[in-house]
């Protein structure tokens, strides 16, 4: 975890070491590949924020990681972790992300330092809006140029205050509710996003558990999610709808674990009610028939199939990386695992299906929600008497399924989303397998290490094509 500027640091140097290993499988020039690397700019800004009387300063950050494709894009996080060596890795990251799954933006990040659960909702929106404004009027931020989205701390009340801030400041400009991702759904987002980094997860370990060839060896039987144990960290939006989905296709979630510690049930865990008893209780210890872990990183080390690291970066660490017990490690949270980690868990013959890869469903429908804001449509708007038939259809199907007919709002919901929210999750699935078989076969074929190594390859081959036909300027 980011918790002091060395652990940042910690984190920027891992990016930069998995980017150099990759890149010596690269034909490249060594120019283009130190451009791909480097971090074209970043701006640090302070901002004061009258709270109760009282005048608070805070410190914000924009770091756009790379221009080679515009907008460039990335979450904004709310944590007292937050500094620049993190953003600037997780900026890099998003560079990596975008490519690997074809998304056509460069990669960007933001943050401020900020506790989240201990500032009140008047708060976030004054340092939210205040931090907008202050990356507006340096024109830092826009549809065009670069585009917020959620990340650690921050949701889609706080993407609905950035956009409603910059169609305040730019009042009257075209297409300005593209200017963030993740949105709330009625203020120009997408239905779909919420869930999109889990279930793009979901899709992700689907593939890798139907490829019977990488999974030869490991100890793991059928190639479905069928009877698969995992223990996820972080029940936060990407863990919780992770873990959600997979358990939905019969994944057996045996051990949660949070910042205030943990459980275990090695019959599993029902996701939904432990997310419940964590909103009614403000903790997940003490959950029906669980055994709590006081300290929850002891439970990273715990059997398993799957472990499922989703809340922050460096948790699997030197340290700890040869306890790791689980069959595959999968890479919800941005790095966490280190380097020298990494290294340890592919000699112990732990498949790791890496973050750039992995968690990109997020960004992946935040393209298709800015598209959509760009068009000024929505999605999968057909001719009327089509549409009309589609949702009779819909109707019939799900009244016949449940037995009991739907009551009015239920319906209503159906006829403004239904069409949306299967493009929207087709269009993921469709991503994710296509990148999934995209860097598994670049590992293969060019025999690097794991998929890390070969996803980002990958990515740097196709960002490099993009500088080589643009040239240099002037
Ligand atoms: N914060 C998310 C990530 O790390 C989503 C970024 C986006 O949608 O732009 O991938």
């Amino acid at each position: 975890m980011a918790n002091t500027a060395n652990e940042g640091k910690k984190f920027l140097d891992s990016v930069h070491q998995y980017f150099d290993h990759a890149a010596s499988y690269s034909k490249l020039s060594p120019g283009i590949l130190a451009q791909i690397k480097a971090t074209n700019s970043v701006y640090k800004v302070s901002f004061p924020v009258e709270i109760e009387g009282r005048i608070e300063v805070f410190e914000g950050i924009r770091v756009q990681h790379s221009h080679h494709k515009l907008p460039s894009k990335g979450g904004i996080r709310f944590s007292m972790q937050v500094d620049e060596d993190e953003v600037k890795a997780l900026a890099a990251l998003m560079t990596f992300k975008c490519a690997v799954v074809d998304v056509p933006f460069g990669g960007a990040k933001g943050g401020v330092k900020i506790n989240p659960r201990t500032s009140s909702v008047k708060t976030l929106e004054k340092v939210t809006r205040r931090y907008a404004a202050e990356l507006i009027k340096k024109n830092l931020i826009g549809p065009g140029m670069d585009v917020p989205a959620p990340d650690y701390g921050t949701g889609s009340r706080e993407m609905a205050w950035i956009a409603d801030t910059y169609q305040a400041l730019k009042y009257g400009e075209t297409n300005a509710l593209g200017c963030v991702t993740g949105k709330p759904v009625g203020q120009g987002g997408i239905r779909g996003r919420a869930e999109a980094t889990g279930l793009g997860i979901y899709f992700g370990l689907r593939e890798l558990l139907a490829d019977s060839d990488i999974l030869k060896g490991r100890g793991l039987s059928g190639n479905t999610m069928e009877g698969k144990r995992i223990i996820v960290q972080g029940l936060g939006n990407v863990g919780y709808h992770a873990a959600y989905f997979c358990q939905q296709d019969g994944a057996i979630i045996t051990g949660i674990a949070e910042r205030e510690g943990g459980i275990y049930n090695d019959n599993g865990i029902d996701v939904k009610e432990a997310f419940k008893h964590r909103s009614e209780n403000g903790s997940i210890l003490n959950f029906k028939d669980c055994k709590n872990y006081e300290n929850s990183e002891e439970m990273l080390e715990l059997e398993c199939d799957i472990l499922l690291p989703a809340a922050l970066e460096n948790v699997i660490h030197i340290g700890n990386a040869g306890n790791i017990k689980a069959k595959i490690v999968a890479e919800g949270a941005n790095g966490p695992v280190t380097r020298e980690a990494e290294d340890v868990l592919l000699q112990n013959n732990i498949l790791i299906l890496p973050d750039l890869y992995l968690n990109a469903g997020g960004v992946t429908v935040s393209y298709f929600e800015w598209l959509k804001n760009l068009s000024n449509v929505r999605f999968g708007r057909m001719g009327k008497r089509a549409e009309e038939a589609s949702y009779r259809r819909l109707v019939n199907a799900i009244e016949t399924s449940s037995g009991k007919s739907m009551t009015a709002n239920e319906r209503a919901f159906l006829t403004q989303g239904a069409d949306e929210i299967s493009l929207v999750r087709s269009g993921l699935e469709d991503t994710m397998i296509n990148a999934y078989h995209e860097i598994r076969d670049v590992m293969i074929q060019k025999n690097t290490p794991g998929l890390r190594t070969a996803a980002f390859l990958a990515a740097i081959e196709k960002i490099g094509v993009s500088y080589e036909a643009l040239g240099i300027f002037p």
